[in-house]
């Protein structure tokens, strides 16, 4: 509704600069063309010179009506050009505003969801408290217990709001990126998610080259924790992940791969975008997250010009590859 209203705005002031111009030359052209007429058919020139004033009469008659075609000529021109820029200028104000109701558009979708990802923890919170606060017997082990439960909904709090910044920090940081040991960068992020995978007793197949590339040391590990803390996260226990690093021309391709619930066809062209999640009711419990882990991953290779994609089979496992430069 908003953007109908500023629409219209754009295209009247681009009417306006049009029409202010298309105006201007026209009384311009208007009074070279009265001039011109004038000097033609004047006293001074040689046709009427020796008339009789009857003569005279015919002549400033022709003046008249050449001076009113003229104006009606210049009239129609200009409604013409009006009617032209109003159509053009409405239809280049929506090309112009375009991009920009799109972002506002995705950026209000992004604070609806987040807010309503925000508001389920706090609720739950809440709701334990209040039914704690009407329990006369409400035991020391009882508080304990609530108290626990209410660390774990803080617990995801904070975990959103760290993927939050995460998603405004890639956004605004451009930061000159250094040469960096790509494989380095991989063992970082694989350190960081170790305990997590020796918890599952998975088993790692690593093959690393040493390479360096350009980019942002700190976004990259964040990269590879999203991909790998996902592989672990959606594979059964005992099972096994590839990481497998290979040259491929100018690009470095970086395969992770596991042998865990697989992501279904239909879900997969959505894994990248914001707060998407599939549906994990084929594993036996609850996993944890927001839907942003891949999105972030998204943002980071697309700021280092690569590429990521994903491959998957339901039951089987899934493959996600990211391409970057050397
Ligand atoms: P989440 O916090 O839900 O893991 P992500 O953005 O990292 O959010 O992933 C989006 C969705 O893609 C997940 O909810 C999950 O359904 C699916 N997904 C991502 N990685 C894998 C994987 N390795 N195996 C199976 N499903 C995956």
């Amino acid at each position: 509704m908003t953007f109908k209203s500023t629409y219209l705005k754009l295209t009247f002031f681009y009417v306006l600069i049009v029409m202010a111009i298309s105006v201007s030359f026209s009384i311009a052209i208007y009074q070279i063309s009265s001039r011109e007429i004038g000097r033609g058919l004047g006293p001074q020139s040689g046709i009427f010179r020796n008339m009789t004033d009857d003569f005279e009469n015919i002549r400033n008659q022709q003046i008249e009506e050449s001076s009113n075609r003229l104006k009606t000529n210049l009239f129609y021109y200009n409604l013409a050009i009006l009617i032209l820029s109003s159509i053009g200028g409405y239809f280049l104000a929506r090309r112009t505003l375009k991009p920009i109701e799109e972002a506002m558009e995705a950026q209000n979708r992004f604070t609806a969801d987040a807010s309503h990802e925000l508001r389920t923890p706090l609720a739950a919170i809440r709701a334990e408290i209040e039914v704690a606060l009407r329990d006369r017997k409400f035991s020391f082990s009882d508080s304990k217990k609530l108290l626990k439960s209410n660390l774990e909904e803080i617990e995801k709090l904070e975990n959103l709001a760290n993927a939050l910044l995460k998603i405004a920090r890639v956004q605004e940081e451009k930061k000159d990126f250094e040469i960096l040991s790509l494989d380095e960068v991989i063992i970082e992020a694989f350190e960081k998610v170790e305990k997590l995978a020796d918890k599952k007793e998975i088993e790692f197949d690593n093959k690393f080259i040493r390479v360096n590339i350009k980019g942002d040391q700190q976004s990259l590990v964040e990269l590879f924790v999203v991909l790998l803390d996902n592989a672990i996260k959606y594979s059964q226990e005992k099972s096994k992940i590839n990481i497998l690093m290979k040259k491929e021309r100018n690009d470095i391709s970086i395969k992770i791969k596991d042998h865990g619930i697989g992501i279904k066809a239909s879900d997969l062209p959505y894994i990248f975008n914001r707060f998407y999640r599939a549906d994990t009711s084929r594993s036996k419990e609850k996993i944890d997250g927001y839907g942003l882990g891949l999105s972030i991953a998204k943002q980071i290779v697309d700021f280092h010009g690569g590429k990521i994609s994903a491959k998957s089979t339901p039951g089987k496992g899934s493959e996600f590859t990211v391409l970057l430069l050397s």
